[in-house]
């Protein structure tokens, strides 16, 4: 079996020696890879090479700089689906999903070749008679990503091209979990024409990480995962005195009122549990039907649930497939218990799946559960598989209040004809990305990823024009050039 390599200094790097542990595919059980668990050492190396390859970088045009990431666009649009096999591989999820999230990855890469504009800085002239202040934005030098496994592509590329474009060098560590897509999107970089050292690949688990972050040569830190692992990477961040972005865990909730569309709204949501077999940070997982929506909402929803084609997600047709891990899977067939235990009913119980041809898969069918209790543990827990938890309240404030309940906040929908409650939503809510009649509320790659609460650690997020402000330096320059010295020459 083939183990991954690291990418550093512009050197495919060997780590069949290294203590591995494996990628297996999710569906079939089949042995993908070896992958390193610890990688401290590589780090180190990684950082160094990119540290060494920083000052030419910087001295790079942004001009010139994002001629490269106009021909990675182009190569990543010519190997798309190869590169989406390897997501759906790897992760497991459908094939469309698996194109869906790298088409949302490459528009980062779009956005970040904006940097000449976006970089730009601001200026007054006269300030005080004859002096001029102009504030200028460089990059910050090392900066380190590290990446969850549920969108193996994507995730790396919300950082990876502005942090390029803005002039830093990086030391990506993704999730070991999936180590195939991204080592595919590196070995693009690379054919892209990127300097050697700007860009970095180091495989391996908690202890490549935190050599990472506590790297005295790394100036910022942005991660992706858990959050618990979030909050252990913004204090281990700060108290290295690096500059950081978390972004951590979910547990959204959507608002049904009585004068919604509910065959539209029972479609949405069906998709934005479902999707990705709910391992989706943005994912619906808990549904807040306010009065007479309840009971057409709960037919609606089962039955969509019920005739969701469960598989393979490379398989035609497939329309969700198997959650990461065994152990993953072994973890939401217990919350669902636990769920049970606390006083809800299964209206469709997933836990006894099979699935004809993946005897090995790690397979949960669509779930859903009534009467959740909002205090109670389901409801203020992330599952992060396909369970959705349906509560009844009976007014939209008291939807609110039952968001507002929640230690997330990372995203929420309401489902509406009116717009007063829509606007009422949008005001009220306590999480950072809403929607309004939308499952997902995802922001495209222009706008920043808002999570609140636990489900974001730090000041700026990621993508757009947050991105640019988070991987630069703001440096103001006051300037007089009295009119005696220029007469001189
Ligand atoms: P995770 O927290 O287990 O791992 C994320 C990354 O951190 C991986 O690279 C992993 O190797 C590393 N890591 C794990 N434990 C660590 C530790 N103790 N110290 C340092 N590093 C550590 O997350 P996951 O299971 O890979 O991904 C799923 C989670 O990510 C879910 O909670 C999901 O909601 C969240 N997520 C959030 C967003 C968002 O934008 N808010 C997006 C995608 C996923």
């Amino acid at each position: 079996m083939q183990s991954v390599a690291n990418f550093v200094g512009g050197t495919w790097m060997d780590t069949s020696t290294a203590a591995a542990s494996h990628v297996i595919d999710p569906a079939t059980g089949e042995l993908l890879a070896a992958v390193p668990v610890r990688g401290g050492d590589a780090v180190s190396d990684a950082v160094r090479a990119a540290g060494h390859a920083f000052p030419d970088w910087r001295d790079t045009p942004p001009g010139e700089r994002i001629q490269v990431l106009f021909r990675f666009k182009d190569l990543l649009e010519r190997r798309f689906e190869s590169i989406a096999r390897l997501v759906s591989a790897e992760n497991g999820k459908t094939l469309a999903e698996a194109r869906g999230e790298l088409r949302r990855g490459i528009e980062n890469v779009e956005v970040a070749c904006g940097i000449p504009t976006m970089m730009q800085g601001y200026n007054l002239e006269d300030i005080a008679r004859g002096i001029d202040e102009v504030m200028l934005r460089q990059p910050l030098g090392v900066v380190g990503v590290i990446t969850p496994f549920n969108f193996p592509a994507m995730i790396p590329l919300w950082f990876l091209p502005y942090a390029i474009a803005c002039g830093n060098t990086v030391v990506i560590k993704p999730s070991e979990k999936v180590p195939l897509a991204i080592s595919e999107i590196l070995r693009t970089l690379q054919e892209s024409g990127l300097p050697d050292g700007v860009a970095n690949l180091v495989h391996g688990g908690r202890e490549a990480a935190d050599a990472l972050i506590e790297h005295p040569m790394v100036r910022a830190i942005s991660f992706v995962g858990s959050s618990p692992v979030a909050r252990h990477v913004y204090s281990l961040a700060a108290r290295h005195g690096k500059r950081v972005q978390c972004q951590g865990g979910a547990k959204n909730h959507v608002v049904v009122m009585p004068d919604a569309d509910l065959e539209t709204a029972t479609e949405i949501i069906a998709d934005s549990a479902f999707g990705c077999a709910g391992q989706r940070c943005l994912a619906v997982s808990q549904v807040v039907t306010v009065d007479a929506a309840h009971p057409p909402f709960r037919e609606g929803i089962v039955e969509a649930a019920r005739t969701l084609r469960v598989g393979r997600g490379m398989d035609e047709g497939v329309e969700m497939g198997p959650v990461i891990t065994a152990e993953s899977r072994d973890r939401i067939l217990g919350e669902i218990g636990r769920g049970l235990s606390g006083g809800a009913t299964a209206l469709l119980d997933g836990r006894g799946i099979r699935v004809d041809g993946y005897p090995r898969g790690n397979f949960v069918g669509p779930t859903v559960l009534d009467s959740v209790d909002p205090a109670g543990h389901l409801a203020r827990t992330e599952v992060f598989g396909p369970v959705l938890g349906l509560t009844k309240v009976r007014t939209l404030e008291e939807a609110i209040g039952t968001i507002a309940a929640s230690p997330f906040g990372n995203a929420s929908s309401i489902f509406t004809s009116s717009g007063a409650a829509a606007r009422k939503f949008r005001s009220e809510v306590s999480t950072g990305n809403v929607g309004v009649n939308i499952g997902v509320a995802a922001p495209m790659a222009y706008f920043p990823f808002s999570g609140w609460k636990d489900s974001f650690f730090g000041v700026l997020h990621g993508q757009g024009r947050d991105a640019v402000e988070f991987y630069t330096e703001k440096k103001v320059v006051v300037e007089r050039w009295p009119q005696q010295w220029s007469r001189k020459f």
